[in-house]
């Protein structure tokens, strides 16, 4: 990639971008090198302030914009996202890490959410209630919320972004958008885009800064209405409690421990493939990452061996390099946090069947192998929290009801997957499993027509789908008699 191609970092407050004037900066470091690459630059509070304003002053007239307006104008970011897919993809890997084929795909499923998001917009229906007296309408309306802070993480920065941008957008919300700081410049490329597309002024604002310190500015700015955010349940339950407090809409999406369970009478080869390229992707840093795997006596051993053989052929490296099969970490914290997940596993009687280290010669970077663990006892620390990386945790089951209960024995409740011929047992583990997604013979989940939402701590709300745009529609109930 060119050095052109990173775009200089800023923030877009009201329609213009903004940087240098002694705000203080924090460096952008490439995953595969450890390398700083950017500066980024920081929002003071005067910018957040400015942007919260700029988001309310737009609201009043984008609400007014036709929904089919609206949504021709998100045909057009789409357009644009597909056709610099090239550059933005270049931009996620240098910054993220991930393989530039997966960088590619988020960045074609940011186009697909803008564009399924344009045409759901035009679906945002009222209703007509049969009204109790005559010569009476009972009609409810349903309304944009209001300006949205949004928060993204950096694990999926375009996608994750994209979700809440299109959807407030289709809406008729506007939006300040908050991205992780350590993924900054392809929501710079990306807003860019949208202003290109001719986005009015205001109505996504982009900001950068302390993260605790932009998220609890806008939470109690009166002119923002709603809170999206995805992350970690810590954060995600202390901006709640925030936005509670001042009686604020919240979307939150807090991460996941899927568990997986592999019945007795499955194909191993082909459910061992489907699980190395779905556990592995991305590092495994996602929160719909296949990570408790529950295998049934008669194909745990071959599981297991067939799993383990399979990781430890695949080739760790430079996402940028079209040879890597699994990419870096996105920071030295998740490097620490693998070590320390894989040190208690052992210590509880883990058996490591691959990797448990940072692979041979990758020591500049924030690499760790791809790595099965046997035999993980179910209070392991990996077991328990999101251990968000390439860790695949097997143990062995003999009755269904017993994995069904293990599998709902954590927190978070957003993915599960099973592998199973028979329909009796898929049938019992579709119902039986605590999760807002549930997937069975495929690792397929979460696309822009579906709803994609958690139960337990994974967190209240929904996005995408259409219970994604309802989350950012208020009814208003209107009684209309005649004169
Ligand atoms: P971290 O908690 O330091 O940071 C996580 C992200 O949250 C950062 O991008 C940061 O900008 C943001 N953040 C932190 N405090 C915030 C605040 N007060 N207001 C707004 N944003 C805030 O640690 P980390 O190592 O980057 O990630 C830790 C855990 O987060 C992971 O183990 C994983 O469980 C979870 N996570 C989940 C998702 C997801 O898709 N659900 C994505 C990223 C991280």
């Amino acid at each position: 990639m060119t050095t052109q191609s990173y775009p200089p970092l800023a923030l877009l407050i009201d329609g213009t971008w903004v940087a240098g004037g002694g705000r203080e900066t924090r460096p952008v470091a490439n995953p595969a090198s450890a390398e700083t690459f950017a500066e980024l630059p920081i929002a003071t509070l005067a910018d957040i302030d400015a942007a919260g304003e700029a988001a309310a002053r737009a609201f009043r007239s984008w609400r007014r914009v036709p929904a089919i307006e609206r949504a021709s104008l998100l045909l057009s970011i789409a357009r644009l996202v597909r056709r610099d897919e090239a550059r933005l993809s270049a931009i996620l890997t240098r910054e993220q890490g991930k393989r530039l084929p997966e960088a590619l795909q988020e960045v074609r499923g940011s186009a697909d959410t803008f564009e399924w998001m344009a045409e759901e917009g035009k679906r945002a229906y009222g209703r007509i209630v049969p009204a109790r007296t005559p010569d009476t309408d009972q009609l409810v309306y349903v309304e944009p919320v209001g300006p949205v802070a949004a928060f993204s993480p950096w694990n999926f920065p375009a996608v994750l972004g994209a979700r809440k941008v299109a959807t407030a957008l289709a809406a008729g919300c506007t939006v300040v958008l908050k991205p992780a700081e350590e993924t900054p410049g392809i929501w710079v490329a990306l807003a860019a885009l949208c202003v290109e597309a001719g986005l009015p002024p205001g109505v996504l604002n982009l900001v950068y800064g302390v993260p605790a310190e932009v998220s609890s500015r806008l939470i109690a700015n009166p002119r923002i209405r709603k809170i999206s955010f995805t992350g970690s349940v810590a954060v995600g339950r202390h901006l709640a409690v925030q936005a509670a407090a001042v009686s604020k809409r919240a979307t939150l999406e807090l991460g996941g421990h899927a568990p997986v369970i592999v019945t007795g009478d499955v194909d191993v080869d082909r459910v061992v493939e489907l699980t190395a390229a779905a556990k592995f992707r991305n590092a495994g840093q996602l929160c719909l990452c296949p990570t408790r795997f529950y295998v049934h006596d008669d194909v745990h051993d071959r599981f297991v061996a067939r799993l383990g053989a399979r990781a430890a052929a695949l080739r760790v490296g430079d996402g940028a390099d079209p040879a890597t099969d699994m990419g870096p970490l996105a920071s030295s914290r998740r490097v620490e946090a693998m070590r320390a997940f894989c040190a208690d596993a052992v210590d509880r009687g883990g058996r490591v069947v691959s990797g448990g280290k940072v692979p041979a010669g990758r020591d500049a970077g924030w690499f760790w192998a791809p790595t099965v663990i046997a035999d993980v006892p179910d209070d392991a620390r990996a077991m328990v929290e999101e251990p968000f990386g390439p860790l695949a945790l097997v143990s062995r089951y003999s009755r269904l009801d017993d994995a069904i209960e293990r599998a709902n024995s954590t927190e978070y409740g957003l993915a599960a997957y099973a592998f199973t011929r028979s329909l009796n047992d898929a049938r019992a583990i579709e119902h039986g499993v605590e999760a807002g997604n549930v997937s069975i013979n495929t690792f397929a989940v979460s696309a822009p027509e579906m709803p994609f939402s958690g139960v337990k701590s994974s967190g209240p709300g929904s996005e995408m789908g259409r219970e994604g745009l309802l989350d950012h529609l208020h009814p208003k109930a209107v009684v209309r008699a005649l004169a």
